[in-house]
């Protein structure tokens, strides 16, 4: 090795460390509270130092969670955390809200707002479900909020904004990426809309998280077993089901970790149910990025009414 060459490696090798160091503190870190929201602040951060993680674990819901020592500090150290809000996360409530950089999707001026619904989703009488359960959060609103493109859109733009005003140095990159994730997320929902609009067959959900994901789609299931996973139904509500099942034909239904196979059964006919898994909170998708995650879900949905590949 010539001098040159030497010394160039010396002053490589005492530059790196520091390089290194600065890399890692200019890493922006965003706690996400559930995985649909991590996989949105990807897509729309990717090739950015962001750092995304997601504070609840695969197979915990966020009708109830216990929270550990652990995620406290995950909570405090994030530079910014991302989640539903106070009213569909109210075990959040007291750690997040204080954080001086949060940003609660619910609290969207526009969000879309969709209501809980009956048990029963087409029957004439039960338009207006005020009567019986309702879903987790006192205001009848319907939590699942994170399957609607609308309201994907919307927290897209509250993020960049926030993102860009602490790093403007980011502002195009992020821009330039928002544009790209909406312009997407349209495309496909146009064309699944299409597909879907020739005609589908009657199905049923295990837990009625889906409600923003039909709405979008332009279809709707025919019931709910559960729509709360920590209420159990009632026998007469399985009775009901089971009739509706072999009176309206209905071949399939979505389920998920959150309902027992043994609750399924308990509504199953002849010939029996396909039950196609679609886990409400996409820890069955492996990616990093929110359109494709949705992607597959209209796949699986469209699976279980019958609709081939086109
Ligand atoms: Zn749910």
């Amino acid at each position: 090795m010539n001098r040159r060459l030497m010394w160039l490696a010396c002053l490589m090798l005492t530059l790196l460390p520091a390089t290194l160091r600065a890399a890692d503190a200019d890493t922006y870190r965003v706690l996400a509270s559930i995985r649909p929201i991590a996989l949105l602040v990807q897509e729309l951060t990717a090739g950015l130092p962001v750092q995304v993680d997601t504070l609840l674990p695969a197979g915990a819901t966020t009708h109830d969670y216990a929270l550990s020592p652990s995620d406290l500090t995950r909570i405090k150290r994030a530079d910014r955390v991302v989640w539903l809000g106070a009213a569909s996360e109210p075990y959040l409530r007291k750690l997040v809200q204080p954080h001086p950089r949060q940003l609660a999707w619910e609290s969207l001026p526009e969000l879309l707002r969709l209501p809980a619904r009956a048990a029963l989703h087409s029957a004439p009488h039960e338009h207006h479900s005020d009567h019986g359960h309702h879903h987790h959060g006192s205001d009848g609103l319907d939590p699942h909020i994170w399957w609607s493109v609308p309201n994907a859109i919307l927290l897209a733009r509250a993020l960049e904004q926030q993102l860009a005003s602490e790093r403007p140095a980011w502002q195009a990159q992020l821009q330039q990426q928002r544009q790209r994730f909406e312009q997407g997320l349209l495309a496909q929902l146009v064309e699944q809309r299409a597909r879907f609009a020739i005609g589908f067959k009657p199905f049923l959900l295990a837990h009625d998280a889906f409600h923003y994901l039909e709405e979008d789609l332009g279809i709707q299931s025919d019931a709910a077993i559960l729509l709360d996973p920590e209420a159990r139904p009632g026998v007469k509500h399985l009775l009901t089901l089971k009739k509706r099942v072999q009176e309206q034909h209905i071949g399939c239904v979505i389920t998920g970790a959150l309902v027992p196979a043994s609750l399924i059964d308990k509504v199953d006919g002849q010939p029996p149910l396909l039950r196609q898994p679609l886990d409400e909170l996409g820890w069955d998708y492996p990616g990093s990025r929110y359109s494709e995650w949705l992607a597959q879900a209209y796949g699986k949905l469209a699976e279980c009414v019958g609709l081939t590949l086109g």
